[in-house]
């Protein structure tokens, strides 16, 4: 029993951990109720995507991370483009 409670808080703190790197909350709290502690590290540790440079791809346009190799819609191979688009974070949202 105190495993599974474990696991909850594990879970919780790791998907808020996720959420606020920009990640899924749910992705991260499978992640870590199913390894405990191991999980909310490796939430700890992933990187920042909304801190990472984008491009986009010249096939199909969609926007992904510069790191990418390969577009994650259409699948066709990027070479390191000339200009980059800023971090998702940098971007000011218009206020509503
Ligand atoms: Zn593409």
């Amino acid at each position: 029993m105190a495993y599974l409670i474990l696991c909850a808080l594990s879970g919780l703190a790791g998907g808020f951990v996720g959420r606020v790197k920009g990640s899924s909350f749910w992705l991260w709290f499978a992640v870590s109720a199913v390894l405990p502690i191991l999980g909310v590290v490796g939430a700890l540790l992933y990187r920042v995507d909304r801190d990472e440079l984008r491009r986009q791809c010249e096939s199909c346009g969609k926007v992904v991370m510069l790191h990418d190799a390969v577009c994650t819609r259409c699948g066709a191979e990027l070479d390191f483009p000339e200009q980059a688009i800023v971090p998702e974070s940098q971007v000011r949202l218009p206020a509503r």
